[in-house]
C-alpha cells in the first residue's frame, strides 16, 4: 500500500479518505447493534437538516460535533443509535416549483440526493440504513397516523380564529413562527392577522407538565429552558371582577399578578375586540376605533403601546367603589386572559406612559419606605415597599398586601385565584401543497370525520396547480378533493390544508429505532429502550419550535400508551453559529467580495477607495462571506475540516473562520502522517535501540495524561482542549519515541491513532494500518490510563463556590494561580453556578482547594 517512493509518502487525504468511506460502508462499520440493553445504549443525533441543497458550514460543525460524540461513546463499548435524515417537507420547495416549474417532489429528492453526497465526504458514522425523509409517503403516513392518535384523545380541534397571515408566504403561521417584531420566520414579511378556520392541536393541555419537567432537564442549556419557560409564561395571580357603571349586570373580567396595586388603579383598558364595545353607540368613537383597527392591520406595530381610545363606559373598583374610565387600546390582546386589564399607572411603566400620553390620574400607593414619602414620580415605581392611600391597608409591605387585597377579594365575591399561561395552542394547519396532508374528511351532513387508520396514507397528489397567488393548492385537483364520508358514506370532501413541517419534525426520532417497521410508526419496546436521546445536537433557534413541540408530543403520544418516555432528549448541545470575515463598505453600507479586494490587509472598496471595515458574521450569501464545505474538504481533506471545527471553539461557542487555522491543522495532520511513515519504514530498516530511562517515563507520563485529558475533555464537551492535548502527546511521541524499549513504543502509536480516532477518522484509520494492524481502529476499545504514571505531576483542586464543594479538576503540580483561575472558570460545574453572577473574590489554597466567592 505504502511504497518508498517519494510521491507516494506525501499525505493525501482525498484519495485516503475516500477509500476508507468506501470500505466502511462496504463492512456497515457504522451498523446499529440492535442487540443492545437499555442500559448500554446510546443514542447521538443531530437534528435533521432541511435539504436546501447545499450543505453549509453550520451544517458540518453540527454533524461533526455529534460524530464526534457518537464515536467516542463506540469507543466506550456503546451501542451507538446514530441516524440521519431529512426534514423534506416545507415552502422552499413550492416556490422552487413555482420559480423553476419543478414538481416539488423532484426537487427535493434531487436535493437529498446531492447533500447525501456531500455529507457522506465528512466521513460520519453514520446508520445510512435508518435514513428517512418526512415527504415519503411511507414516512408521512405515520405524521397521519399520530394525528389521529391525538384527534382520539381530544388533542385536536378545529376552530376559526384570528391567525398569523403570511402575505408573502400565502399562509397561516403559528405563533412560535412570528418574531419579536411581528414578522415571519420565513419570510420576514410583517405578519398580518386573518380570520380563518384552522387546525389547532391542545399544547396548552401540557402546559404545567412541560414547565415542570424542564427540571428534570439537567443536561440542557440553561438558556434554553429559560427561553421555554418564558414562552410558556406561566403567572400565579387573581381574576378581579369589575362592575360596570350604569350597566346594570354587566361586568369586567380582569387578570392580575398584582392585586396589591388595587387601590392604585385608575383606568381599565380593553382590547379593539372586547365583546364590551357593543354598548359603545357613540359614532365618533367608533369611527376612532375603526381608524385604529384599520391602522394596527396595516403596522401590525407592537409597540405602539400609547394607542387609546377613550369611551363614554365607566367601571367600579370593588375595593373602593371609585368609578375608572374605560378605554379602549392596542396593547391589549385578545389572546392572553380576559382582553381586558387594569391600568395602575404608578406601579407598571406601560400602563404610566399610556397615563402620560392620554393625560389620566396616576395615584402611587406603594412607598419604597416612609422616609421617602411620596414625590413626584419620573417612572413607575415597580419596587416592593410598603402600602398608602389604600385604605384598612396602608402600612402593609405590598407582598403581604397581595394575598391578603386577594383574600378580602374573595370573602366579598369579587376575585378568585387564577394561573395563567402565555401559551397558546399550536396551530398545525397550513394553505399550502408541499406538506402532509390532514387526514380528515369534510362531511356536509357529519362535520369533520378523520380518515380511518386503514385509508392511512391520504397521498399528496401530484397533479395540482401550483403558483404564487394559489392558496390551498390541493383543492385545485377535484378527483383528489372529492371522496366519501367514512362515517354516513355520503359525498364529502378532503381537508385541503396540509400540516406544518414542524408536526413532521416532531416525532422523527421517535422513528429512527423502527424505520424497518411497516405496520407502525414504532415499536414500543423499541422506543422504551432507545429513548430519550442521550445526545442531541442542534441550533439554539430551535428552542421554543422544535424542542417544545417534540416535548409536547412525546408527552401526548406517552399518554396514549404508545411509549413509557416522558422526554425525548436528555442531553442538548446548542452549538455556536459559524463566522468569517465579511467586508463592509460603513458609508453605502453595501458588503464586498473578497475576490474583488486588491490588499485583504488594507481592505478598500473597488468602487470609492473607502477603507472597508472587516467584521465576523455569520456565513451568508448576502455578505460574500460563505465557504463552502466541498471546497475545504476537496482541499485539505475531510479530517482537516474537523479538526479545525472542533479546534477553533467550544462546541457552544460562535467559530470564526481563519484560512491559517484550517492550514495549521492540515499541518499537524501531515507531521502525524510523517512520523507513523517514518515509524513503519524505520521498523523495516534495522535502527539501533538507544534506550532511555528518563525519555519513557515522560513518554508513558505524557501518554497517560493524555488519555485522562482527552476522554474528560470529550465527556465535558470540551472538544478543543482536546485536541491540545492530543499536540502535547504528539510532541512527546516524536521527541520520545527512538529512545523508548519496543513495547512502549507500540503501545503510545496504538493509543495516539485510538484518541486521534474520534476527531479524525480517516488518516486515524490508515496509520493504525500503517503500523500493522489489520482490522479497523473504530473497533478498538478506548484506552484506561495508569494514575500511577502521572501520580507525581497532579493533584486534585477541589473547586467551591460559596463554601460549598461543585468541582473537582486534577492539576499539575507546578501551574499557576492565574492558570489554576483559567482552568476552574471554564468548567461546565463551575459556569453553572457562577453564571450571570459577579466574582467577589477568589481564594486559593495551593495544591488543595479553590474558594470562589460569588
Ligand atoms: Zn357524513
Amino acid at each position: 500500500m505504502i511504497t518508498s517512493d517519494n510521491t507516494n509518502n506525501l499525505y493525501k487525504p482525498f484519495e485516503l479518505e475516500y477509500k476508507w468511506q468506501n470500505i466502511w460502508d462496504k463492512d456497515k462499520l457504522y451498523k446499529t447493534n440492535e442487540n443492545t440493553s437499555k442500559k448500554n445504549k446510546f443514542y447521538a443525533l443531530s437534528m435533521f437538516p432541511y435539504p436546501s441543497g447545499n450543505l453549509h458550514m453550520g451544517h458540518v460543525r453540527n454533524y461533526v460535533i455529534t460524530d464526534l460524540i457518537a464515536r467516542f461513546q463506540r469507543f466506550q463499548g456503546k451501542s451507538v443509535l446514530h441516524p440521519m435524515g431529512w426534514d423534506a417537507f416545507g415552502l422552499p420547495a413550492e416556490n422552487a416549483a413555482i420559480e423553476r416549474g419543478i414538481n416539488p417532489n423532484i426537487w427535493t429528492k434531487q436535493n437529498i440526493s446531492h447533500m447525501k453526497s456531500q455529507l457522506k465526504l465528512l466521513g460520519l458514522s453514520v446508520d445510512w440504513d435508518r435514513e428517512l425523509a418526512t415527504c415519503d409517503k411511507n414516512y408521512y403516513v405515520w405524521t397521519q397516523f399520530l394525528f389521529l392518535e391525538l384527534h382520539k384523545s381530544g388533542l385536536v380541534y378545529q376552530k376559526e380564529s384570528e391567525v398569523n397571515w403570511d402575505p408573502i408566504d400565502k399562509t397561516v403561521l403559528a405563533n412560535e413562527q412570528v418574531d419579536s417584531e411581528g414578522k415571519s420566520w420565513r419570510s420576514g414579511a410583517i405578519v398580518e392577522k386573518k380570520l380563518l378556520k384552522q387546525w389547532f392541536l391542545k399544547i396548552t393541555n401540557y402546559a404545567d407538565e412541560l414547565l415542570i419537567d424542564l427540571e428534570k432537564l439537567q443536561d440542557w442549556p440553561e438558556r434554553v429552558k429559560t427561553m421555554q419557560e418564558n414562552w410558556i409564561g406561566k403567572s400565579i395571580g387573581t381574576n378581579i371582577n369589575f362592575k360596570m357603571y350604569e350597566h346594570e349586570g354587566e361586568q369586567l373580567h380582569v387578570f392580575t399578578t398584582r392585586p396589591d396595586t388595587l387601590f392604585g388603579v385608575t383606568y381599565l383598558a380593553i382590547s379593539v375586540n372586547h365583546p364590551l364595545i357593543k354598548n359603545i353607540s357613540d359614532s365618533k368613537i367608533l369611527s376612532k376605533l375603526e381608524k385604529l383597527n384599520n391602522y394596527l392591520k396595516e403596522t401590525q406595530d407592537k409597540d405602539q403601546k400609547k394607542i387609546g381610545i377613550p369611551t363614554n363606559l365607566y367601571a367600579i373598583n370593588p375595593i373602593n367603589s371609585k368609578i375608572i374610565p374605560i378605554w379602549i387600546s392596542s396593547y391589549v390582546l385578545d389572546e392572553y386572559g380576559t382582553g381586558a386589564v387594569m391600568g395602575v399607572p404608578a406601579h407598571d411603566q406601560r400602563d404610566f406612559e399610556f397615563a402620560k400620553n392620554n393625560s389620566i390620574d396616576i395615584n402611587q400607593v406603594i412607598i419604597k419606605n416612609h422616609d421617602n414619602g411620596i414625590t413626584q414620580l419620573e417612572s413607575a415605581f415597580t419596587e416592593n415597599g410598603i402600602l398608602i392611600n389604600s385604605g384598612e391597608f396602608n402600612g402593609l409591605s405590598n407582598i403581604d398586601a397581595k394575598k391578603q387585597i386577594s383574600n378580602y377579594g374573595k370573602i366579598n365575591g369579587w376575585a378568585e385565584n387564577k394561573i395563567q399561561f402565555r401559551l397558546r395552542d399550536w396551530l398545525i394547519s397550513r394553505q399550502r401543497y408541499w406538506g402532509c396532508p390532514i387526514p380528515i374528511i369534510q362531511c356536509p351532513n357529519c362535520g369533520s370525520v378523520p380518515v380511518d387508520k386503514i385509508d392511512l396514507p391520504v397521498k399528496l397528489p401530484n397533479e395540482v396547480k401550483i403558483s404564487s397567488n394559489q392558496i390551498n393548492s390541493l383543492g385545485s385537483n377535484e378527483n383528489w378533493i372529492k371522496t366519501k364520508c367514512p362515517k354516513c358514506g355520503k359525498s364529502a370532501c378532503r381537508e385541503t390544508d396540509t400540516m406544518d413541517t414542524f408536526m413532521c419534525s416532531s416525532w422523527y426520532f421517535l422513528r429512527y429505532p423502527s424505520t424497518e417497521c411497516l405496520t407502525k410508526p414504532f415499536d414500543k419496546e423499541n422506543i422504551n429502550k432507545w429513548l430519550p436521546v442521550d445526545q442531541y445536537v442542534g441550533g439554539v433557534e430551535h428552542a421554543i419550535l422544535h424542542l417544545l413541540y417534540a416535548r409536547f408530543l412525546t408527552k401526548a403520544l406517552r399518554d396514549n400508551d404508545l411509549f413509557d418516555i416522558d422526554e425525548p432528549f436528555k442531553k442538548l448541545l446548542t452549538q455556536g453559529m459559524v463566522q468569517s470575515a465579511a467586508y463592509k463598505n460603513s458609508i453605502t453600507g453595501k458588503y464586498i467580495s473578497k475576490s474583488k479586494i486588491k490588499d485583504l490587509s488594507n481592505p478598500t472598496d473597488p468602487e470609492d477607495n473607502s477603507k472597508l471595515q472587516v467584521l465576523f458574521e455569520k456565513m451568508s450569501k448576502s455578505k460574500y462571506n460563505g465557504i463552502d464545505p466541498e471546497t475545504v474538504i476537496k482541499k485539505y481533506g475531510a479530517d482537516t475540516a474537523r479538526m479545525f471545527i472542533l479546534f477553533k471553539a467550544p462546541p457552544e461557542k460562535d467559530l470564526e473562520w481563519g484560512d491559517s487555522d484550517v492550514e495549521g491543522q492540515y499541518r499537524f495532520l501531515c507531521r502525524i502522517w510523517k512520523l507513523f511513515l517514518d515509524y513503519k519504514n524505520k521498523e523495516i530498516s534495522e535502527y539501533s535501540e538507544n534506550k532511555n530511562k528518563d525519555k519513557e517515563n515522560i513518554l508513558l507520563r505524557s501518554l497517560n495524561i493524555a488519555i485522562k485529558e482527552i476522554s474528560n475533555d470529550i465527556l465535558n464537551n470540551q472538544f478543543n482542549t482536546a485536541i491540545s492535548e492530543l499536540m502535547k502527546f504528539y510532541n512527546s511521541l516524536s521527541s520520545n519515541l527512538y529512545f523508548v524499549n519496543k513495547g512502549l513504543r507500540k503501545d503510545a502509536l496504538k493509543t495516539f491513532c485510538i484518541l486521534l480516532a474520534p476527531f479524525a477518522p480517516h488518516i486515524s484509520e490508515e496509520i493504525w494500518h500503517l503500523i500493522g494492524f489489520t482490522t479497523s481502529v473504530h473497533l478498538e476499545k478506548w484506552p484506561l490510563f495508569n494514575s500511577d504514571a502521572i501520580k507525581e505531576d497532579s493533584y486534585e483542586l477541589v473547586v467551591q463556590i460559596n463554601g460549598k464543594v461543585r468541582d473537582k479538576i486534577n492539576l499539575k503540580i507546578n501551574i499557576t494561580d492565574e492558570e489554576i483561575k483559567e482552568k476552574t472558570l471554564i468548567r461546565p460545574n463551575v459556569k453553572k453556578w457562577i453564571d450571570q453572577k459577579t466574582i467577589r473574590k477568589i481564594i486559593i489554597v495551593k495544591g488543595r482547594i479553590i474558594n470562589i466567592v460569588v
